[in-house]
Order: structure tokens, then sequence, then C-alpha cells
């Protein structure tokens, strides 16, 4: 049994989501005229309580739309030094949007309001690039998944409202979040400008993401979609699936919490595991005592057994959980952890 514990990414359609795509109505969406992902889009513009919404093939696609939206070339945007938006879309803020990235040494991937106000260029100094943006990320991916307190995200609203600081979510793994804390979309909705979801993680669909806003903000977002070549036609297919996923793969999240949990607790017990970090959703990040096993020998020794994990750099591992792992999958992959320690 081959057992990929690289990403919540690797999911395949289940078959009532792949029936969902294959009676999906479709249409050309260039031209708006696919129903299926209009009826997407109005979901989701729904439960987040904002205007409008807009459907795109990657979360990075749909973060980079954001900051394109909110900034000019020369500004500046604040985010963690963990931020997916500065170490894994590319470069693409550069590329993009022209726009520097003033990096918060936060914890876990996140901010503290105060860490937020300090890293806020005066807006008379000339010399230094003008702040416009705020993006914070829920959960935080390199951070382990880890939760935002809802009140600190509140705090950094205010200081962006006084600040006049757009504040972007990227929130590819939100559910998660919502999920584990009992949040709605809703309370959410009424905090950022711009929040972009993804489809295609924990929900389990093999494509898409969303991006939510005002009205003024999606019309403008239509054409940098455009631009970054986004635009896609019969795109009802994979629409449908996200509205299945919507519909049917969110409370189960708790399901992959539980498991992750379950893997940290075997882990920690481990001679050769020198830390696992606070498991809150699906991701465990951990780190190997080298001088007792070193990762690579991990790694080659999980892949012996058929299961695949992901290195993260700096010593550490990761482990994700999702719709594909299975209950038979969890009790082997345990049995072999302890077999190890
Ligand atoms: C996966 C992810 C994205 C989007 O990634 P794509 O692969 O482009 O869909 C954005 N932000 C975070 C935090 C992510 O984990």
């Amino acid at each position: 049994m081959e057992i990929n514990l690289i990403s919540d990414t690797v999911t395949k359609p289940t078959p009532p989501m792949l029936k969902a795509m294959m009676e999906a109505e479709v249409g050309d969406d260039v031209f708006k005229n696919d129903p299926t992902v209009n009826a997407l889009e109005s979901k989701v513009a729904e439960m987040f309580g904002m205007e409008a919404a807009l459907f795109f093939p990657s979360g990075s696609m749909v973060n980079q739309t954001a900051i394109k939206l909110h900034t000019n070339p020369g500004e500046q945007l604040i985010c963690d030094k963990y931020a997916h938006v500065f170490n894994y879309e590319g470069g693409g803020a550069s590329f993009n949007s022209g726009v520097s990235c003033r990096l918060v040494d936060g914890h876990r991937g996140m901010m503290t309001a105060e860490q937020v106000e300090a890293a806020i260029n005066p807006p008379d100094f000339y010399h230094s690039p003008l702040t416009s943006l705020v993006c914070i990320e829920n959960t935080t991916n390199k951070g382990g998944g880890a939760c935002w307190d809802f009140e600190e995200l509140k705090k950094i609203r205010k200081v962006c409202e006084e600040q006049n600081l757009a504040f972007h979510l990227d929130g590819a793994r939100l559910w998660n979040a919502m999920v584990k804390k009992g949040e709605s979309p809703k309370q959410y909705g009424a905090l950022f400008d711009t929040i972009s979801v993804c489809l295609s993680k924990g929900l389990g669909c093999p494509v898409g993401s969303v991006l939510v806003g005002t009205e003024k903000h999606i019309h403008d977002a239509i054409r940098i979609r455009k631009i970054l070549g986004g635009g896609m036609r019969q795109a009802g297919f994979l629409a449908a699936a996200g509205i299945y996923a919507l519909e049917n793969h969110i409370d189960r999240l708790a399901d992959d919490h539980q498991k992750a949990i379950e893997i940290g607790d075997v882990l920690s017990t481990l001679n050769f595991i020198k830390k696992v970090e606070p498991i809150e959703t699906n991701i465990i990040i951990f780190e190997l005592d080298e001088t007792k096993m070193t990762s690579q020998a991990f790694l080659n020794t999980l892949k012996e057994h058929q299961i695949s994990i992901i290195g993260m750099g700096q010593g550490k591992l990761r482990i994700v959980t999702h719709l594909d792992y299975s209950d038979d999958m969890h009790k082997n992959f345990l049995e072999v952890l302890r077999i190890l320690g």
C-alpha cells in the first residue's frame, strides 16, 4: 500500500466528486458563460458574506492577483518571513507587481499587530518604499499548520485601517483553521479586503482556487487573471468538483487533524526524534536528532515501506494528512513508525 504524505495536494477526486464533474453543465467561462463556474463563485462569495468571487487555476495565481490589485510598482507589502507569497510563488511579487516584501520575524508564520505596525514605512518618508499591503496566511504552511488568534487579526485590521493599508488573507488552508477553531467564513469576510482559498488542498479537488472581495476587486481581477494566462474555458468541470467539495469535504477535515495528532504522539516517543512542533491541523513538522538518524536515512527507510514524506530544509521534515490517507494507511504508518523507534 502506497502512503503519500508529502502534501494534501496529492488527493484524487472521489467517485462522487468525479460524477459531479462529469455531470456539470458548462460553457465558455472567459465569456462568463459557464453556469457551474458562476454558481461556484456565487456560492463562495455568499459563504464569506463578500460581494463577489473569481475562480482561478491555482492559489499562487490568486495571491499574485491580490498583490497586483492592492499595490503599485515600487511599493512594499508586509508578510511573515515564512509566507507562501514570499517563499513559494517563484518571486512573483517582484516579477508580477514590482513590489518588495518586508519580512517580519513572527512566530510559526504569524505576526503580532505590533510587529506589523513597526514594519510600516512612514508614508511621507519618500526614501523608503511605500507600504501598501499586509498579507497573512491561515493556517500557516511553513509554520506547521498553525492557526491565528482571531483577536490578533482584528488588531492587525485596525492597524491597516489607521494606516490605509490593504489586508489580504492567503487562506489556502483556511478551511482547516475554521474547522479547528469553530470559526465561520463570514467572520473572515468581514475582516479582510480580499481572501484566497484553495479547493485543491484539504478539500480534495484536482484543481482550483477562489479569490473573494468586492465587486470592484473582482472586476479588476478578471483582467489580471487574463494577463497571467488564467482565463479558462469549460472550467465548469473543475468548478463542479469545488461545489461538491464545499458541500461534502469541509467537516471531515477534523478527521485529518485527529490523524495528525496521533502521528505526532507516536513521533514524540521515537528515540531519534528531537522535536515535534505543536500540531493544530493537518501538518506535522518535526526534527530528527541527526546523531541518531539522518533525515536522508529516515526518508529512505520510509520509502522502503512505500511511505513518502517531505523535507522542508534546515533539518525539518513535514507530514501532511489528507482525504486519501485512509484509516488502514494510518494504522500501517503508525506501526512502521513504532518499529523504527
Ligand atoms: C498551496 C498554497 C498556496 C497556493 O499554491 P498553488 O500550488 O499555487 O495552488 C498558497 N498559499 C499557501 C499557504 C499554500 O499552502
